[in-house]
């Protein structure tokens, strides 16, 4: 391949569990791709050895002991990566003129602003980070459309959602002739355990899950539910998708990774090994087909796909999430804020597994009187909600 097709890609939280698989996909084809900047946000030593493998334009730290130590690594080793520091850097690396991709992996709503600003420049929006659309879907929506920017959903399902949907989709199910939009769901790994057992769940428990290796949070999120809670609400924004046509279906095997179903009674899925380089190499590359390192998916071994309804007592947190989504307005916001903080508390052992639901459904009470019509409103919806969310967990501790 020539020179000039060599698309150059900048990687917002690098060295998360997304990051690392995207920067893999990136090794398998280097007549492709070209990294022009990394990101993270204290984990300088990871961040060294990738900068020495994929040699970006810059490294961005949010930490600036990090940074230091990274800066003065890089020299060592005569690097000639620049090290950058905060969030405005992330922003710049995320806007900049010569990057074609983005990919958004940072975890929380700390990914927003630099993905905010990938779209409003019109780049190929990779989006892992559904928590940006959560917290604000109108305004990333008018971003992608104002920059004339092009979304690739990252997530498995939304992902596989996308490959489902005709060429050209524009965000109107009933015009597409769909029906309802179908997001499968792993269960997480206490789809089955005893109720009475789920107080005293511990978070080694809670971030084992059975079939995909991910981040801390999102690990608590997929045993809550929340996670499939949150894909709701992405797919509303990505796809134009109303609450009531969205289905959440419990498919423990993680296979199918999500269906659309027609007005003709056509089903269309996508299949797969639970590895998220499949969609990564699918968005990168995109329309193309290029190899993701996957091994091919044997039928034969999988023999059978199981199919639950989700139980909504078991999984309070998925009803909160279709609650957030039909009440609008600040509701995801506040919904999105309180997870973060509660999951947070839970992983550090400050509040129980079931305090997770308790504080975001207290939270979610008081979202009526919060504004989300700018940017500078959707941040402070989200500060007032972690206020909100921080008392309920030190009341909740102090009980513990
Ligand atoms: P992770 O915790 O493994 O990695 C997060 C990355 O973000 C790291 O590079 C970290 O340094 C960076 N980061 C964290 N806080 C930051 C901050 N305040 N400022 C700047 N950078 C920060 O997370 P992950 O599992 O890779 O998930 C990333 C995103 O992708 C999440 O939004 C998640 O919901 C989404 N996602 C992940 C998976 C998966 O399989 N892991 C699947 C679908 C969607
Ligand atoms: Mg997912």
């Amino acid at each position: 391949m020539a020179e000039s097709a060599l698309r150059r890609l900048t990687v917002l939280g690098a060295t998360g569990s997304i990051g690392r698989s995207t920067l893999d996909v990136v090794a398998r084809h280097p007549d492709r791709f070209e990294v022009f900047a990394l990101s993270a946000f204290r984990q300088h030593e990871i961040l060294l050895a990738q900068c020495l493998q994929f040699a970006p334009r810059y490294a961005v730290l949010g930490d600036a002991a990090a940074a230091e130590e990274l800066a003065r690594a890089l020299r060592t080793a005569g690097s000639r990566t620049e090290v950058l520091c905060g969030e405005a850097a992330l922003e710049e690396v995320a806007a900049a003129e010569q990057v074609e991709m983005v990919m958004a992996a940072i975890v929380g709503a700390a990914g927003l602003r630099p993905t905010l600003a990938a779209a409003r420049a019109g780049k190929k929006v990779l989006l892992a980070n559904k928590e940006a659309l959560v917290l604000s879907g109108q305004l990333f929506m008018d971003a992608v459309k104002a920059g004339g920017a092009t979304l690739l959903p990252i997530d498995s399902e939304h992902n596989a959602i996308f490959q489902a949907l005709p060429p050209n989709y524009a965000r109107s199910p009933a015009a597409a002739g769909v029906r309802r939009v179908l997001l499968t769901a792993s269960g997480g790994p206490f789809r089955t355990a005893p109720l009475e057992s789920l107080a005293e769940v511990t978070p080694e428990q809670a971030c084992a899950h059975p079939n995909w290796v991910m981040g801390r949070k999102i690990s608590v999120d997929s045993a809550t539910m929340m996670n499939k809670g949150l894909e709701v609400i992405e797919a509303h924004w990505l796809f134009g998708a109303s609450a009531d046509i969205i289905e959440v279906v419990v498919h423990p095997q993680s296979v199918i990774h999500s269906m659309v179903d027609y007005a003709d009674g056509s089903v269309i899925a996508q299949l797969g090994n639970p590895d998220m380089r499949t969609p990564i190499a699918h968005a990168m590359a995109w329309p193309a087909r290029i190899d993701a390192g996957v091994r091919p998916l044997d039928l034969f071994e999988i023999a059978r796909l199981d199919f639950e309804r989700p139980d909504f007592a078991r999984f309070p947190c998925l009803r909160l999430a279709f609650e957030a989504l039909r009440a609008g307005g600040a509701a995801p916001a506040v919904l999105n804020a309180a997870n973060e903080e509660a999951v947070a508390a839970f992983l550090e052992r400050r509040i129980g597994f079931l305090d997770i639901p308790a504080v975001i459904a207290a939270c979610l009470e008081r979202s009526g009187s919060l504004a989300v019509d700018s940017l500078d409103a959707v941040i402070a919806a989200d500060a007032r909600a972690r206020d909100w969310a921080r008392a309920e967990i030190s009341q909740r501790t102090v009980r513990r």
